[in-house]
């Protein structure tokens, strides 16, 4: 029943609070002083800690000489004993007692106060998300022991249009076919604010999906803000829904060079004329159809049979391949 072995080496550090916050991808981009409010436990400013009015008021507890805690025995039976360690009864775990007339009256006794804080914290331009800025000894403090750390964590929100990885940032534009076929040229506003004009080359088209880069507007780089990563665009293109004869011949000659074919009386346009004079007699035509997901057939004997992916393959006989609809193109 020896006491517990005290090892303590240097002055005690109560632990680290850690704290999230959200950051806007514009603060990270342009770094930013920001206020953090925390609470924290203080040393009673009053009593400096010592709980009473003076140091002779706090008087340290004889039931556990001060440790707060006790082992007592207790007596099972005839020579059985049994040891139990607890808070001390006597104190209440404190270790000590303040004589109720001085205990102070900021922190009733306790040593220590709640309070709030404003905490400074520099975002440093093109901190990474995660990003730990630490404010020593800004947090909590107890008695004879080193004031605790804050640990301050950056948690990048999303942001509408951009999307970041590491010091890329990416995002998509939808532009019109017009634009993709003859020229684009558009005002991007970027993080800090500024307007930057987007143009891509004369004469050059922009495919769907397609991705450009634009140099240099990305997020700075962390700790080397005089460079910066690149800005990723990928575009959709926005194409019309219908194209009428006369515009298709106006297209056609426009992005062959050739004359358009006059429309013949009643029917299609030159562009499909063309397309049957070349591949000759044909076996069938197909008219498209918008997809549709009930026009998978994702079993092997057609139609949808998910209902009974479960049951055994040569189990069901009785009629059960509905789901699914084929989409079939019409025998001529
Ligand atoms: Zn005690
Ligand atoms: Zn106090």
């Amino acid at each position: 029943m020896g006491g517990r072995r005290q090892q303590e080496s240097g002055p005690k550090k109560v632990k680290a609070t850690a704290l999230q916050i959200e950051v806007s991808l514009e603060d990270l981009y342009n770094g930013k002083e920001m206020e953090v409010p925390i609470e924290r436990h203080r040393i009673c400013g009053k009593c400096n800690g010592v709980g009473g009015s003076d140091p002779n008021a706090v008087k340290t507890c004889t039931g556990c000489k001060g440790k707060g805690m006790r082992t007592v025995m207790m007596q099972l039976g005839p020579g059985m004993y049994s040891q139990r360690t607890g808070p001390c009864d006597e104190c209440g775990g404190k270790g000590q007692s303040i004589d109720p007339a001085k205990m102070c009256k900021d922190c009733k006794g306790k040593k220590i106060k709640k309070e709030n804080k404003q905490l400074q914290v520099e975002i440093d331009k093109g901190a990474p998300n995660g990003e730990r800025y630490t404010k020593h000894g800004e947090g909590d403090e107890v008695p004879e022991a080193e004031a605790g750390d804050v640990i301050i964590i950056i948690q990048e929100k999303k942001h509408k249009l951009f999307k970041r990885k590491g010091a890329d940032l990416f995002m998509e534009k939808e532009i019109t076919l017009i634009e993709a076929l003859t020229g684009l040229d558009f005002v991007l506003t970027h993080l800090d604010g500024r307007k930057v004009r987007i143009q891509n080359k004369p004469g050059e088209v922009i495919k769907p999906e397609s991705v450009f880069t634009c140099e240099n507007l990305g997020m700075p780089f962390h700790k080397r803000t005089y460079q910066n990563g690149n800005l990723f665009i990928t575009f959709k293109i926005k194409f019309p829904n219908t194209v009428d004869n006369k515009s298709a011949d106006l297209l056609k000659s426009a992005l062959t060079g050739q004359a358009a074919v006059a429309p013949a009386k009643g029917g299609k346009g030159g562009a499909a004329k063309k397309d049957e004079d070349a591949g000759g007699p044909v076996d069938e035509t197909c008219e498209l159809k918008t997809f549709s997901e009930n026009h998978r057939n994702t079993d092997h004997r057609g139609g949808d049979q998910h209902d009974h992916h479960e049951d055994d393959e040569d189990e069901d006989e009785d009629g059960h391949h509905h789901g699914g609809q084929r989409v079939g193109c019409q025998q001529q």
